[in-house]
C-alpha cells in the first residue's frame, strides 16, 4: 500500500505530498447514477436507430454528452456526427435520464464528504456531467459541503476527460494549488486518465461493472470497491499523506 504511494512521488517527481483538497467525481462516486445514464443512452440511441449496449456507456463515462455521440454515430455509420443529430440526441438523453434518476447517494459518499470536511480539506466536485438535475442537488444533498464555486461542470471546460482540463480547473477552484496537493476519486477509466494526466494522485472507486483491471491499466494509483472501503482506508492513508519520499 505504501509503495503507492511512493510510486506517485518517484513518477511525479515530488519529495511529498502537501494535502488540502480531495476532488470528487460526480456520477459513481457521490451519486449512484451510473445505471440511469446507461438506460438512457441506451434507449436514445435505439430510437435513433444506433446500435450500442448499455454496458459500452460506462467506458465512455466522463466525457461530454457531444463526444460520446460522436464517437458512437462515427463507429456505426462512418461519419461525424451533425450538430443538429448531437443535440437531438444528448437533449433526450438528458430527457429520459431525469425520468429515470433517483437521486441515491452512493453509500458512505456522504460519510467521507463529511469526514473530509472536518479534516480541514476542501471538498470539489470535478464532473464531465452539464446535467442540472444532479449537479443542483449537489449542496442540498450534501448540506453545503460542496459549495457552488467549488464545482466544474461540462460548461466550465472547453475539453471534456480524459484531457486533463477539468482536474486542473479543479486544482484553481481548490485554491490555485499544486497537484500534490489533492487527491482524485474517480470510478471511470476516461476520469481517472484525466486526473492522472492531470498529475494527482488518483483513487479508482469501482461502483460498476467494468473489471478492475481496467481501472489500473488507466493508471489509478489505488483501487477500491466501494466508498465505504475508502471510508474505512481514509485514517491509514492519511498517513502516508504525511510522509516524504523514500530515498
Ligand atoms: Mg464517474
Amino acid at each position: 500500500m505504501e509503495k503507492a504511494f511512493n510510486d506517485y512521488l518517484v513518477n511525479n517527481n515530488y519529495e511529498h505530498f502537501d494535502l488540502k483538497a480531495v476532488l470528487f467525481d460526480m456520477d459513481g462516486v457521490l451519486y449512484d447514477s451510473m445505471k440511469y445514464h446507461a438506460r438512457s443512452w441506451h434507449e436514445t440511441m435505439n430510437e435513433f436507430g444506433i446500435k450500442t449496449t448499455p454496458e459500452e456507456f460506462y467506458l465512455y463515462e466522463g466525457m461530454v454528452g457531444r463526444e460520446t455521440i460522436n464517437y458512437i454515430i462515427k463507429r456505426e455509420l462512418g461519419r461525424e456526427a451533425t450538430q443538429n443529430e448531437k443535440d437531438k440526441i444528448y437533449r433526450r438523453k438528458t430527457e429520459l435520464f431525469g425520468q429515470y434518476n433517483k437521486g441515491e447517494l452512493i453509500p458512505y459518499a456522504y460519510d467521507f464528504v463529511e469526514k473530509i470536511h472536518n479534516q480541514g480539506l476542501k471538498c470539489v466536485v470535478v464532473t464531465g456531467s452539464g446535467q442540472p438535475t444532479l449537479i443542483n442537488k449537489l449542496e442540498q444533498n450534501f448540506h453545503n459541503l460542496f459549495t457552488k464555486d467549488k464545482i466544474v461542470t461540462a460548461f466550465d471546460v472547453k475539453h471534456g476527460k480524459p484531457h486533463p482540463e477539468p482536474y486542473l480547473t479543479g486544482l484553481q477552484k481548490a485554491g490555485n494549488i499544486e497537484p500534490y496537493q489533492a487527491v482524485v476519486v474517480e470510478n471511470a477509466p476516461r476520469g481517472i486518465e484525466a486526473a492522472v494526466a492531470a498529475g494527482i494522485f488518483t483513487i479508482a472507486i469501482n461502483t460498476g461493472p467494468i473489471p478492475d483491471h481496467v481501472l489500473w491499466e488507466s493508471g489509478a494509483n489505488i483501487v477500491l470497491p466501494s466508498m465505504e472501503a475508502l471510508f474505512n482506508n481514509w485514517d491509514r492513508y492519511s498517513i502516508e499523506f504525511t510522509k516524504n519520499k523514500m530515498p
